[in-house]
C-alpha cells in the first residue's frame, strides 16, 4: 500500500532551497516564524494550506485541482505552494495552496503554514485509520493558534476513496468533522472525484468574503440590494 512507504526526511538545507524557488515565500527562520505568530494575515491573496500524513495524496489531490493530472508514483514533497485565480467578492483574487510535507520534520515550517493560512484543507487517506488519527494533534495546533478566528474555515477530507481496501468507514470521517464543527468530504484524486468541491467547500465557509473556484463568475445581487439601487435611481430623477 504505498501509505506504508515513508520518505526519507530531507535536510534542512534542501528544504530550504525548495522554499527558497519561490520568491513570494518568506525565510523559515525559526525566530521569525515565532515573531509571526500573533500577526494578522496581510496578503489580499487568500492562503490554504493542506495538512495530512506522508502519502494521504495532499500532493495527488493539490496536483489534479490545479493542473487535472495524477500520478501513480509517490514523490515524497518538501513543501511548495501553487497559484490559481478565483473570485472574491466580485473581484479576481490569488488562491495560494500550501502543499505541506506530511512528515513534519520543521514544526517551524508548520507554524508558519499555519500563521500564513486563512483556510485548511486537513488530509488522511480512507485505507489508514491511522492516518486520520495523525490530523488530530494538527487540528489542535490550527484550533489554539487560531483562537482568535473561531470560524477559521477547515475541512476534513478522506482520500483515496476509489480503493477497495478500506480501513476508515465514512461515518467514522463525518463523526470526526462533526467533532469539529466542519464540513467531510471524501475525493479519489486519482478518480477526480469530488476534489474541485473540496475547495469550493472550503472557500463556501469564509464568512468575510464571498468566494467561487470561477474567477469572473458574477456574483448576483440580492432582491433588497436590486431594490435599493431602484430607489437610488429614482430619488436621483427627483
Ligand atoms: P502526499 O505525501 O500526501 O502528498 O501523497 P501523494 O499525493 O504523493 O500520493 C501518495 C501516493 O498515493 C501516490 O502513489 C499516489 O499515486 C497515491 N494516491 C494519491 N491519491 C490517490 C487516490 O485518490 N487514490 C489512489 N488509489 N491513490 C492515490
Ligand atoms: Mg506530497
Amino acid at each position: 500500500m504505498a501509505h506504508a512507504r515513508s520518505a526519507s526526511l530531507p535536510t534542512l538545507q534542501t528544504f530550504q532551497k525548495q522554499r527558497l524557488k519561490r520568491s513570494s515565500e518568506i525565510d523559515i527562520n525559526p525566530a521569525l516564524s515565532h515573531s509571526l505568530r500573533s500577526m494578522p494575515e496581510q496578503s489580499n491573496d487568500y492562503q490554504v494550506a493542506v495538512f495530512g500524513a506522508a502519502a494521504v495524496g495532499k500532493s495527488s489531490l493539490v496536483m489534479r485541482f490545479i493542473k487535472g493530472t495524477f500520478k501513480e508514483t509517490y514523490d515524497p514533497t518538501i513543501q511548495d505552494t501553487y497559484e490559481k485565480l478565483i473570485n472574491c467578492n466580485n473581484n479576481v483574487c490569488k488562491l495560494q495552496i500550501t502543499d505541506t510535507t506530511g512528515t513534519h520534520p520543521f514544526p517551524a515550517m508548520v507554524r508558519l503554514s499555519i500563521v500564513q493560512g486563512s483556510a485548511f484543507v486537513l488530509v488522511y487517506s480512507i485505507t489508514s485509520k491511522q492516518s486520520l488519527a495523525d490530523l488530530m494533534p494538527i487540528y489542535e495546533q490550527i484550533k489554539s493558534t487560531k483562537k482568535s478566528f473561531p470560524d477559521v474555515p477547515i475541512i476534513l477530507v478522506g482520500n483515496k476513496c476509489d480503493e477497495t481496501s478500506r480501513s476508515v468507514p465514512s461515518k467514522e470521517g463525518e463523526c470526526v468533522a462533526r467533532s469539529w464543527n466542519c464540513p467531510f468530504i471524501e475525493t479519489s484524486a486519482k478518480n477526480n472525484h469530488n476534489v474541485r468541491e473540496l475547495f469550493q467547500k472550503l472557500l463556501e465557509q469564509e464568512k468575510g468574503r464571498i468566494m467561487t473556484l470561477d474567477p469572473n463568475t458574477k456574483q448576483k445581487k440580492s432582491k433588497g440590494k436590486k431594490r435599493r439601487e431602484k430607489l437610488q435611481a429614482c430619488c436621483t430623477i427627483l
